[in-house]
């Protein structure tokens, strides 16, 4: 049974202080699917494009062994697209706009035969899709949740409902602030479980993530990378990894959880890069595992006398 993942199929226009580009691929969907792919199969993906969306781009994403089935195109519609800049501090980012186009109208369906998937990942899209999904797929799928600020300010209801039902709930530290309106961290998680994860994983940019579940704390490092040229996508490549792994080893003890945060961060690492999605075109599991052996390096230290 495969790993379906539902969210945004993007244009994405982006600026950092080193380059810009405009229309290209992005979404996250499109970067979850990518980085996801390098673990596991089948990966069904869910999602809404227009017709001006590159034969191009479904090409690279089939080339992965994304299952595009589930990719609804609509005649004469206009893919979602989505312009972001970033300030010479990578971690600060403006959203320059937003046209959501077909995803105005945008109903998932689930194909019947991935409606009983075991492992589902809801990228962050409006939290009435995501609703929408999880009431189409199979009640004891390990389902994982991402989101954004802009749901947490304009869909609260909605979200946490979401929130409520998924069994991994991926954030970003801002965003658990914001949700909770409490500046520590790990009061704020305290809170956010008790909306309803089992697991719930904060990220923290280039200062790495924190993983809570079963009453334990783990602290994944950050990859000390010279080289960001654009942070857009690191969270969805990081969901994907994080899932692919799990649903690769279909094991979801505590131990393999914090493998697959490992996993998540080593793809991010790549994801950030390069420009768009290159950085998750020509990856390979070698490269992965070796980034995965340098994160054990870098939390690693002996007790001493
Ligand atoms: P991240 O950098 O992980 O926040 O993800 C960036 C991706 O999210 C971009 O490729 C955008 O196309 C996509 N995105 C931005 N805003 C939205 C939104 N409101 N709904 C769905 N996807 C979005």
């Amino acid at each position: 049974m495969g790993l379906l993942i539902v969210g945004s199929v993007a244009l994405d226009s982006v600026e950092t202080p080193f380059d810009k580009i405009e229309d290209a691929l992005g979404g996250s969907a499109t970067y979850i699917s990518l980085a996801a792919s390098y673990f596991t199969a089948p990966i069904h993906l869910i999602g809404v494009v227009g017709d001006d969306f590159s034969k191009e781009y479904i090409e690279l994403l089939e080339n992965h062994g994304i299952d595009l089935t589930g990719l609804q195109i609509i005649e004469g519609g206009k893919t979602f697209r989505w312009g972001g800049k970033y300030h010479y501090d990578l971690n600060m980012r403006d959203t320059l706009f937003t046209e959501l186009g077909v995803f105005e109208t945008f109903d998932p369906q689930i194909p019947e035969k991935e409606r009983n998937d075991r492992f589902v990942l809801l990228g962050n899209i409006h939290p009435s899709l995501q609703l929408n999904v999880l009431s189409q797929v199979n009640d004891n799928a390990f389902t994982v949740c991402d989101t954004m600020n802009l749901w947490i300010e304009t869909a609260r209801e909605e979200l946490d409902e979401v929130v409520k039902q998924v069994n991994v709930l991926i954030i970003n530290d801002s965003e658990a602030r914001l949700m909770t309106n409490e500046s520590n961290l790990i009061i704020a998680a305290r809170k956010i479980m008790e909306m309803g994860p089992k697991y719930l994983i904060i990220k923290k940019g280039e200062h790495g993530a924190l993983l809570f579940g079963e009453d334990q704390v783990f602290s994944a490092p950050a990859y000390p990378l010279e080289h960001i040229f654009d942070p857009t996508g690191a969270g969805d490549s990081f969901a994907g990894g994080f899932m692919g792994y799990l649903h690769n080893t279909g094991d979801l003890s505590f131990e393999n959880i914090k493998r697959a945060v490992i996993y998540g961060s080593a793809v991010a690492s790549f994801c950030v890069g390069k420009f768009s999605v290159k950085g998750l075109e020509d990856l390979d599991m070698l490269q992965i595992k070796d980034r995965f052996r340098e994160f054990k390096k870098l939390a690693l230290f002996n007790e001493g006398d």
